[in-house]
């Protein structure tokens, strides 16, 4: 006996299931969700013992739901570096999302509407059916192969191809329960439709459900009767029930949670996260600087935990990780999710979060690995604020002295000098005496740009010809520039990276006052990690007067000079040229195409690296890497430079350009070191600019 050959195009939501069984479904799925909504209490409440988050998360919702709910439903982070993940999570992410919807279409129909109408009208009704079934049931199944294709492709990249950021110490069961069972749910959800197709007789209007139609027809063509579906349907429909509950009691508890966990994330983001980082409060006691246990952890910082997906998009492009220093972000935030589980559970005794000599969870020598360059908060599609955390980190190792050595030397220096050579101050402004004008001193005159010139640039003798070529291409544009010679001090960005929250705000409060002291226009800087401090950072204390609005790095500058015609530049440079975007240039502040535009005006061919703009690669230099010896191989500069000579296409690139004087030390470094003294040349694009118009012998108001 049939048990339903329906008239109108439907298909009944319990076929062969009885009542008895029907009500224990309608027990387990309460349970299922009682154990689920426990899960997601439980995960808030815990989130609630972290401290207060000092920035505002929630702030101007709708634009942040808008914005949250575009990165999360076009899934473009997961596109970035990797077209094939982001395909393959397009379709789980939106095949999962159609199903969700469907079963709950599936249950309003049955608990609310019909109940509903048989109250109202005596008669129970049903809209699943005819138009809106068939649209419902093609879609359904049109979305669930999608659903089914995409994990397909993750469980062969994670277990045939074996794509390496997939696997690290961090990956566990979980990892595989996750795609399995989600595979099989989608497969089943297929048997389960192929099976009722075949007990059903293959009814006329069951094509539009084209996957378990085409299943039905190779059952049936393998010899499977209507009889015999009939017989197995209910096993194999309660696999595919109980395999569902369990999965929806399981989302709270374990890897399933980034559903939730990712959304909330990505809405409670800081745009500015890494680029500013959070002061720390005038009356804290040094003892709560930065986290000594899991509780001093911001609730926002424990949802960044375990929000991970242990996707390794941070891993693989960590250049700390990649030169071998002790450092894999996804490790560091795993790490401190597996411990706070583990000390909830009683699994583990407390221990420091972060301290020398191995018995914390995490090691002193693995935050001070960290470049700040920001590519895992970049590549992070869960917009993780690693960064944050772990210049906290490091902020706790400076208030307990475990600070390394070396940094501690150059924070001496800055502190005695006010420079991190520990040169002494008269000295900041010897690099002008090799020019044959005098520059400006903004502290006597109005200035239209006050020229923030930096330590490496006044201090360093490689960087003091990157200063003399800007100067120059100042008097080339005829524009009112001055420098604040000896009042200037180091900027801090890296003083605040390496920890030294205390430092920097002295440094804050004395080049805020040097600088408000004149009168500008516009505080250009040469160096991009000032540039960063200077517009995102100073403005945030009380002292300066000037606004982000009101900085510039000096390829911005250069760049506008050159547009309105105030600069002049022949382009007369017939070289292949490659372009280094730096980290605080480009990924901290979106400058990516001015400096492009002022090398293309040199005549240079520029030939992109592969990792260009977003993608780039750190030079070593930053968070303090400049002062710190590691061993590495190979270092971070001397991998860019390869990739400079080997990956580029076209002509051999036989310049280097940078932008940053960090950059040009490290870089300088890397070629000797690397052994590509024959390759290329390290260049500032200053000094390309000034070749460019030694070369061509034109300038507008002045010889270079
Ligand atoms: S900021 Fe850069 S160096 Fe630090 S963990 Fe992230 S990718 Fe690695
Ligand atoms: S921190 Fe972000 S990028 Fe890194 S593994 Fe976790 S989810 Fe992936």
């Amino acid at each position: 006996m049939r048990l339903l050959q329906a008239e109108a195009a439907t298909r009944p939501t319990f076929w062969g299931i009885g009542p008895v069984e029907k009500a224990l479904f309608y027990f387990l799925a309460a349970l299922s969700t009682l154990v689920f909504a426990y899960g997601v209490y439980a995960r808030v409440q815990r989130y609630r013992r972290g401290t207060d988050d000092p920035l505002p998360r929630l702030d101007d919702l709708s634009a942040r739901i808008r914005s949250s709910a575009r990165i999360v439903l076009t899934n473009q982070k997961q596109f970035d570096r990797d077209r094939v993940a982001g395909i393959w999570h397009t379709f789980v992410f939106w095949g999962f999302l159609t199903l969700f919807i469907a079963t709950v279409i599936l249950a309003f129909d049955e608990w609310v509407y019909r109940t509903g109408t048989a109250a109202l009208l005596g008669t129970r009704q049903s809209f699943f059916q005819g138009d809106f079934y068939l649209s419902y049931s093609f879609v359904v199944d049109a979305m669930g192969l999608l659903f089914v294709v995409g994990l397909g492709v993750a469980i062969y990249r994670r277990y045939v191809d074996r794509t390496e950021r997939l696997w690290g110490v961090h990956t566990s069961l979980e990892d595989g329960l996750l795609v399995w069972s989600l595979f099989l749910l989608g497969v089943g959800g297929y048997l389960t439709e192929g099976l009722r197709i075949v007990g059903t007789e293959f009814p006329a209007h069951e094509t539009v459900s084209f996957v378990g139609y085409f299943v039905a027809l190779v059952a049936s063509t393998a010899g499977l009767s209507a009889d015999l579906a009939e017989a197995v349907y209910p096993a194999l429909w309660w696999s595919h029930a109980l395999l569902a509950l369990w999965f929806v009691a399981w989302i709270p508890y374990g890897k399933p949670f980034h559903v939730l966990s990712s959304f909330a994330n990505v809405l409670t983001r800081d745009e500015q996260a890494g680029v500013r980082l959070p002061g720390v409060p005038a009356d804290a006691d040094p003892d709560d600087i930065g986290p000594s246990d899991i509780e001093d952890f911001s609730w926002k910082q424990l949802l960044d935990h375990d929000a991970c997906t242990k996707c390794g998009r941070c891993s693989s492009v960590c250049p700390a990780k990649a030169a071998g220093r002790p450092l894999d972000p996804r490790d560091v935030i795993l790490d401190l999710k597996e411990y706070r589980q583990d000390l909830d559970a009683g699994r583990t005794d407390e221990v420091p979060i972060v301290a020398d000599g191995g018995t914390s969870v995490i090691d002193a020598r693995t935050m001070e690995s960290c470049l700040s360059c920001m590519a895992c908060m970049d590549a992070c599609p869960v917009e993780i604020e690693h960064v944050t955390q772990f210049t906290e980190m490091n902020r706790r190792l400076t208030e307990s002295g475990e600070m390394d050595p070396n940094v501690q030397d150059s924070m001496m220096n800055v502190f005695q000098h006010g420079n991190t050579f520990g040169d002494p101050e008269r000295e900041r402004p010897d690099w002008v005496e090799d020019l044959d004008f005098e520059v400006p001193d903004a502290r006597d005159e109005p200035v239209e740009f006050l020229w923030y010139v930096g330590d490496y640039p006044s201090y360093d003798e490689r960087n003091r010809a990157v200063a003399r070529s800007l100067a120059r291409l100042f008097e080339a544009a005829g524009v009112d520039y001055g420098i604040l010679y000896e009042d200037e001090q180091t900027a801090g960005n890296d003083v605040r990276r390496v920890g030294e929250e205390g430092l920097y705000e002295v440094l804050v409060e004395d080049n805020a006052a040097a600088i408000d002291d004149c009168d500008y226009d516009t505080i250009v800087t040469t160096d991009p990690h000032a540039f960063n401090t200077f517009k995102n950072e100073y403005p945030e204390f009380d002292d300066p007067d000037w606004t982000a609005d009101d900085v510039a790095h000096y390829t911005q500058v250069v760049d506008d000079l050159l547009a309105s015609g105030r600069l002049q530049v022949p382009a007369s440079l017939a070289e292949t040229v490659t372009y280094h975007d730096p980290c605080h240039l480009g990924r901290y502040n979106d400058v990516y195409e001015e400096p492009r535009e002022v090398i293309r005006q040199t005549g240079g061919d520029l030939q992109e690296m592969p990792r260009n703009r977003n993608e780039s690669f750190c030079c070593g230099g930053g968070g303090g890497g400049l002062w710190m010896d590691f061993d590495e191989d190979p270092k971070p500069s001397e991998e860019r430079l390869r990739e400079a000579v080997e990956d580029t296409d076209g002509e051999a690139v036989s310049r280097f350009v940078v932008a940053c004087p960090m950059c040009v030390t490290m870089f300088e470094d890397g070629r000797k070191t690397g052994g590509f003294e024959d390759d290329l040349d390290i260049v500032d694009i200053t000094e390309l600019l000034v070749e460019a118009i030694e070369a061509g012998g034109a300038t507008r108001t002045a010889e270079v």
